[in-house]
């Protein structure tokens, strides 16, 4: 299918709202801008806005609910404007995507937590957001990329393929960096809807969701919205978006790796012209083997004392045979609380009636069982990007849960225990 490309420069900052359409779809309106208004209409543009929403619905009410997808994004966070996205987000029961700074993640480990453990997706949006050093050649950009990613790995455990380049890119990106990064196993995407927050500083909330809902929308929206610092006002634009995508019956979507990413056109002319290419040997060394990491395989569930967990490839490691796992993502996941003591390096899992302390640095773990006598056992521990790794039959067996089958397909590994 054809794409026509409308590329508005906004003269207030050098922020490039790019908005890609497809031939089916006109574009009237889809890079709306209206002029700020002032704070007395601000309240009243926000009351007013649910009866726009219904009369832009009557036009788009025909086509079946199930076909229409909205991928909410936030980018730039997280920030302390993302535990309020968080808390609509869970008020309206609707998932989002994260493209987050490893500078900021590594400010507010916490919130990448929160999102994480939402079921949010999180995407990677480079280290410092700086385009002078991102685009003055691929290795910098590369090296942002992997220092985020393991930022974001080291929080939560999960290594994301998914990727947004800062001011999208659109005039940024050439053929190259769209080529290296695809054959490092990532996903770019950028966006097709532009809600304008970002296109100079404070655009008031009414403004923001009046660009949504003006715009030209299709069957696969992906929203662009910011959850960075100064961004007060799309918190309070949000419950008025979701509530506009819920009117015309869009399903909401985090974005997956599987989805197929909007993408930006390469731009004819761009200002880094010149930039230097990375080497081949290069490439070999750090692009081509980088790809493995993201490689799929088939997941393993847990079943323990009535609670099943699943653990995407990536998330368990087979060690001479036997599955390696994070103790946090098993543990959480299965219903236990897990508290580190950074100090003492030790990990605490209250779990039913049991309690487990996990001496990191001497490999001991002591279990307290209700009405017994503690019980110490040597484990084999791993520390590996921070996180704390142990076998799982270990794991499983300390809490009093007896292993039950192992079983494994080319679909699922299954443990079961008691
Ligand atoms: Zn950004």
């Amino acid at each position: 299918m054809a794409i026509i490309l409308i590329v508005t420069v906004i003269t207030q900052s050098d922020i490039r709202s790019v908005v890609t359409v497809t031939a089916a779809q006109s574009f009237e309106g889809a890079a709306a801008v209206t002029k700020a208004p002032n704070a007395a209409s601000l309240s009243s543009a926000l009351l007013s806005s649910s009866t726009k929403i219904s009369s832009s619905a009557t036009d788009q009410a025909a086509s079946p609910a199930a076909d229409k997808l909205v991928y909410l994004t936030f980018d730039d966070g997280p920030s302390k404007w993302t535990d309020h996205v968080l808390d609509i987000l869970n008020k309206a029961d609707v998932p989002a995507t994260f493209f987050l700074l490893g500078e900021q993640a590594k400010r507010f480990p916490e919130i990448v937590n929160r999102i994480d453990e939402a079921g949010h997706s999180i995407g990677n949006h480079t280290y410092n957001h700086k385009y002078d050093e991102l685009y003055s050649s691929f290795g910098v950009f590369w090296s942002q990329i992997k220092e985020t990613e393991e930022v974001l790995r080291n929080i939560t455990g999960i290594r994301t393929p998914l990727v947004r380049a800062p001011g999208g890119t659109y005039g940024h990106f050439d053929a190259s960096y769209f080529k290296l990064l695809e054959q490092g196993g990532y996903k770019v995407f950028d966006w097709n809807l532009d809600s304008g927050d970002s296109k100079r500083k404070g655009v008031p909330a009414s403004e923001i969701v009046k660009n949504v809902i003006s715009a030209k929308q299709g069957n696969s929206m992906n929203v662009l919205m910011h959850d960075g610092a100064g961004h007060e006002e799309t918190v309070k634009a949000l419950p008025k978006i979701i509530e506009f995508y819920k009117s015309l019956g869009y399903e909401f979507r985090a974005i997956t790796p599987e989805d197929t990413p909007v993408q930006f056109a390469v731009a004819p002319k761009m200002k880094n012209s010149n930039r230097p290419l990375p080497s081949n040997t290069w490439i070999q060394a750090y692009v081509v083997p980088n790809a493995a990491l993201f490689e799929s395989g088939a997941p393993l569930y847990v079943e323990a004392g009535g609670v099943e967990t699943r653990l995407a490839a990536g998330e368990y490691e087979l060690k001479m045979g036997q599955y390696q796992v994070p103790l946090r993502t098993v543990m959480e996941r299965l219903g236990a609380e897990v508290r580190w003591n950074d100090k003492e390096q030790t990990a605490v899992i209250t779990w039913r009636d049991a309690k487990i302390t996990i001496y990191s640095a001497s490999k001991i773990l002591i279990v307290e069982a209700l009405g017994e006598d503690p019980v110490e056992y040597a484990v084999d521990i791993d520390r590996k990007s921070g996180l704390i790794w142990l076998p799982l039959r270990t794991l499983l067996e300390v809490a009093g849960h007896d292993i039950v089958s192992v079983t494994y397909s080319s679909e699922e590994r299954r443990v079961r225990a008691s």
